[in-house]
């Protein structure tokens, strides 16, 4: 779990921007890429797939201006949202959940239980630490704009829980189309789910993949790496990662060689600046020159803060 104190030294890394335009990945998938840059808070990807009774969104990002790019789809599209999938709860793909919801109120939510121990736990006292920053008066107005509208998803409670309980691995007609639902426990949170489109073959990742780096603030290292070896066993042809651009089985798989080998160099007391030019070496061509920067900062940080102990 992320020390309350380092959230907010994660969330300055990030910066606000309009999302990305939607493009379609495969027969009837499309993706509207989540914006992660920095100097603010990220939004995940999101894919929408079409079904017989309506779209299936998976996660719904964290800014207004990424679920109304979601509701926007569906307009377009002249579909009701009929399901959302949450990949996991991080605050970047479940805060459209709400706006969501009140848009398309035959939703159903499908997610694992792991937001309800969040609540109580990280997301808890997250929410202490951000009322603490905001009692503060040397606050400056975007950092308390930015906090406010993170509490302002907290608020929303139910609205972001699933209403399907996701327990196991195993296929399930949602919305009418026959998909696979993953189930990965203690990874990247105490319960993340992946989707396979066995007519497509498209394997949509949740934050179990992420670049420019991958996102340890609340995961067990080890445990992840099994679940990246259990996804490489998926039928997939394309991988659509939490953030990032979609990968090929190529691409997947260098992925993996980079991040065994980051946490072998994290375990073996590398400095963080050797294990982020061990990270861009490995992972080549996935991480353009522009996004190196980037690329250190965040590793910088979390190989100290989270990738040194492999608990
Ligand atoms: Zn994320």
């Amino acid at each position: 779990m992320m020390p309350r104190k380092t959230i907010l030294v994660v969330m300055a890394m990030f910066a606000a921007a309009a999302p990305g335009r939607a493009g379609e990945i495969a027969d009837g998938i499309h993706l509207l890429p989540g914006r992660f840059v920095q100097g603010s808070q990220p939004d995940g990807n999101t894919v929408v797939l079409e079904a017989p009774s309506g779209l299936i969104v998976v996660d719904t990002g964290r800014h207004p201006a990424h679920a109304q790019a979601i509701l926007d789809f569906a307009a377009r599209a002249r579909r009701p949202v009929a399901a959302i999938v949450n990949t996991h709860w991080h605050l970047d793909h479940l805060g459209g959940n709400p706006r969501v919801r009140r848009a398309h109120p035959g939703v159903r939510v499908w997610a694992s239980d792991a937001l309800a121990g969040a609540m109580t736990g990280f997301l808890a006292d997250y929410r202490a630490h951000l009322e603490g920053a905001l009692a503060r008066a040397d606050l400056d107005t975007l950092a308390a704009a930015t906090m406010r509208a993170e509490l302002a998803i907290l608020d929303q409670g139910d609205a972001l829980a699933p209403d399907e309980i996701v327990a196991a691995t195993g296929a399930r007609t949602i919305a009418g189309r026959e998909l696979v639902l993953g189930l990965e426990t203690r990874a990247v949170t105490d319960g993340d789910v992946w989707l396979f489109d066995p007519a497509t073959r498209v394997l949509v990742a949740g934050d179990l993949v992420t670049l420019p780096v991958p996102l340890p603030d609340t995961a067990c290292p080890r445990r992840w790496q099994a679940a990246l070896a259990r996804l490489a066993e998926v039928d997939f042809a394309l991988l659509v990662p939490g953030h990032g651009p979609v990968l090929t089985r190529e691409d997947f798989a260098r992925y993996r060689t980079a991040f065994g080998n980051l946490l072998d160099r994290a375990a073996a007391d590398s400095s963080s600046t050797a294990c982020a030019e061990g990270w861009l070496h490995d992972i080549g061509p996935l991480v353009p020159a522009d996004e190196h920067a980037f690329a250190r900062i965040l590793l910088d940080y979390y190989v100290d803060n989270h990738l040194r102990t492999g608990r």
